[in-house]
C-alpha cells in the first residue's frame, strides 16, 4: 500500500501534516510531500479537504496454486544430538492441526548423524520425517539450514510449517519465508483453525502486548509461524508409533556457508534456562532491592531450579531481561513456580499460568496472585524465603 499526494490538487492547507501520527508529511513550496517515514496508515487521507491524498492498494501478485500444498510440517530443532522440548510441543500441536485439516504431520530433521533421533520424533506423533544429514550441519548455520529448508519446501510443498520461537527458529523462519515468498507470524502464543476459511489462525501479542492479534495467511503458501516454547504441553510419547523416513541429499556446498563457528560461549547457565526448567523461583518488585535477589538465587539453587523475574524487577535493573517471565518475556510451564513479591498482573500471568503448581509469597493477602496460586504464603519475602531455604536444605541433607 502507498499514500500519494496529487500535487495539482493540493491547496497547501497543511491539515495532513498535523494529522500524520508519524511526522511523515512536510510542506515544500506550499505542497504536501510524503516522506520515507510514511507507514501508509492513511490517517491523512480523510483530513484532506480537497481529496488530494490517495491511498493506493497494490495489485496482488499472488499466483500460488494452494491445492499443490499439503501437510503440516514441524521443524525439529536439535542441538548436539538433543531435540529441544519445543519441537516435541509443536509435534503435539501439529498433530492436532494435521488431524483437523485431514492431512499428514511431517517433521524436518537436519543435522550431522541425527538419524537416531527419528524414533523420538515418531513417538511424538510425526507420520513422516524428511531427514537431511551431513557434516555441514554439525552446528546450526543460517546459510546451510536456510538453503536446505527452502529446497525441501520447494520440492515437497507443505501447507503449514511450525518452528520454535527460539534463537535458531527466529533466525531461520523469516529467512526461509522470504526465500519461498510467503509470510510468517512470529512469536505465536496460540494456534487454531479459522472456522470460516480453514486456514491456520496464528495468535500473538501485538502493539507492545496490549492486544492479542490473530493472523491468517490467505494468499501464500506455506503458512508459516514461530511459536514460543512452553505454550503447548509436550505430548505423551508412543514409541510404538512409527512412519516413513524420506532421506534427502544435502545441496549445501561448503562455500554456501559464509560463517564459521569459532567458539560456543555459555552465556546462559542452568539458572536462566527458564523454558526447560522444572522448578522456577521468580522475584518481583516485592524483593525490595537488587541485593535481595540473592535469596531468589539461593532458593532456586537449593531446589535445582531456574531464576525468573517480573518485568518490574527487570525494569529496575535488578536482573537481566533474559530472566523475565510474562507476555513480553518468556512463557514458562514448570512443575513448580514460586512467585515471590509478585502482585500477579495479567501480563505476568500470561507467561506462567500453565505452570503445574504455583506457590505465591506476598505480604498483601489481597494480592491478585493468590487468586490463581495453588499455595499462598502471606508474609514478608525476606522472612519466608530464608525459612524455606533452611527447610529445603534440611530435607536435602536428610535424604
Ligand atoms: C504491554 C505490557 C507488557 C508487559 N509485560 C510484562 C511481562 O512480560 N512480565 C511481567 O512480569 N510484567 C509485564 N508487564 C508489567 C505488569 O503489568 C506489571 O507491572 C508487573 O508484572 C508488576 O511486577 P511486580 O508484580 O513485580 O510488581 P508490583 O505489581 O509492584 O507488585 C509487587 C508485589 O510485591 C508485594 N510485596 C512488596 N513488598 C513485599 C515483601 N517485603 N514481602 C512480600 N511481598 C511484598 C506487594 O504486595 C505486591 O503485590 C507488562 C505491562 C505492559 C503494559
Amino acid at each position: 500500500m502507498a499514500v500519494k499526494v496529487i500535487s495539482d490538487q493540493c491547496i497547501g492547507c497543511s491539515a495532513c501534516v498535523g494529522a500524520c501520527p508519524f511526522g511523515a508529511i512536510i510542506m515544500e513550496n506550499d505542497k504536501a510531500i510524503i516522506t520515507e517515514a510514511c507507514t501508509a496508515c492513511g490517517a491523512c487521507v480523510d483530513v484532506c479537504p480537497v481529496g488530494a491524498i490517495l491511498r493506493e492498494v497494490e495489485e496482488k501478485t499472488v499466483a500460488v496454486d494452494k491445492n499443490l500444498y499439503k501437510g503440516v510440517w514441524v521443524y525439529i530443532e536439535q542441538v548436539n544430538g538433543h531435540i529441544r522440548n519445543v519441537s516435541h510441543e509443536l509435534l503435539g500441536e501439529g498433530r492436532k492441526l494435521a488431524d483437523a485439516m485431514g492431512q499428514e504431520l511431517a517433521a524436518v530433521l537436519i543435522g550431522q548423524d541425527v538419524a537416531s533421533l527419528t524414533k523420538d520424533v515418531f513417538a511424538s506423533g510425526a507420520d513422516k520425517i524428511y531427514l537431511v544429514e551431513g557434516t555441514e550441519f554439525k552446528h546450526y548455520s543460517t546459510d546451510g539450514y536456510t538453503i536446505t529448508m527452502t529446497d525441501l519446501i520447494n520440492t515437497y510443498r507443505p501447507s503449514v510449517i511450525l518452528m520454535g520461537a527460539t534463537n535458531d527458529g527466529r533466525d531461520l523462519g523469516p529467512r526461509v519465508a522470504c526465500r519461498v515468498g510467503t509470510g510468517l507470524t512470529a512469536d505465536c502464543t496460540n494456534l487454531g483453525i479459522d472456522e470460516a476459511t480453514g486456514l491456520v489462525a496464528w495468535t500473538r501479542p501485538a502493539f507492545g502486548g496490549n492486544i492479542m492479534a490473530t493472523i491468517l495467511c490467505p494468499d501464500h503458501r506455506p503458512q508459516m509461524g514461530t511459536i514460543r516454547p512452553k505454550v503447548f504441553k509436550r505430548p505423551e510419547q508412543d514409541f510404538s508409533h512409527t512412519g516413513e523416513i524420506i532421506k534427502v541429499a544435502s545441496k549445501v556446498k561448503p562455500e554456501d556457508i559464509r560463517t564459521e563457528l569459532i567458539e560456543v560461549i555459555q552465556a546462559c547457565t542452568a539458572s536462566c534456562n527458564l523454558e526447560e526448567a522444572e522448578i522456577i523461583v521468580s522475584g518481583g518488585r516485592g524483593m525490595c532491592k537488587p541485593e535481595n535477589f540473592t535469596l531468589i538465587e539461593e532458593l532456586a539453587n537449593v531446589l535445582g531450579g531456574a531464576v525468573g523475574a517480573s518485568r518490574a524487577a527487570v525494569d529496575a535493573g535488578w536482573i537481566p531481561a533474559l530472566n523475565q517471565v510474562g507476555q513480553t518475556g518468556k512463557t514458562v510451564g514448570p512443575k513448580v513456580y514460586f512467585a515471590c513479591g509478585i502482585s500477579g498482573a495479567i501480563q505476568h500471568l500470561a507467561g506462567m499460568s500453565s505452570s503445574d503448581i504455583v506457590i505465591a509469597i506476598n505480604k498483601d493477602a489481597d494480592a491478585p496472585i493468590f487468586k490463581m496460586a495453588d499455595y499462598g504464603i502471606v508474609g514478608d519475602v525476606l522472612e519466608v524465603i530464608p525459612a524455606l531455604i533452611a527447610e529445603f536444605k534440611k530435607l536435602k541433607a536428610a535424604n
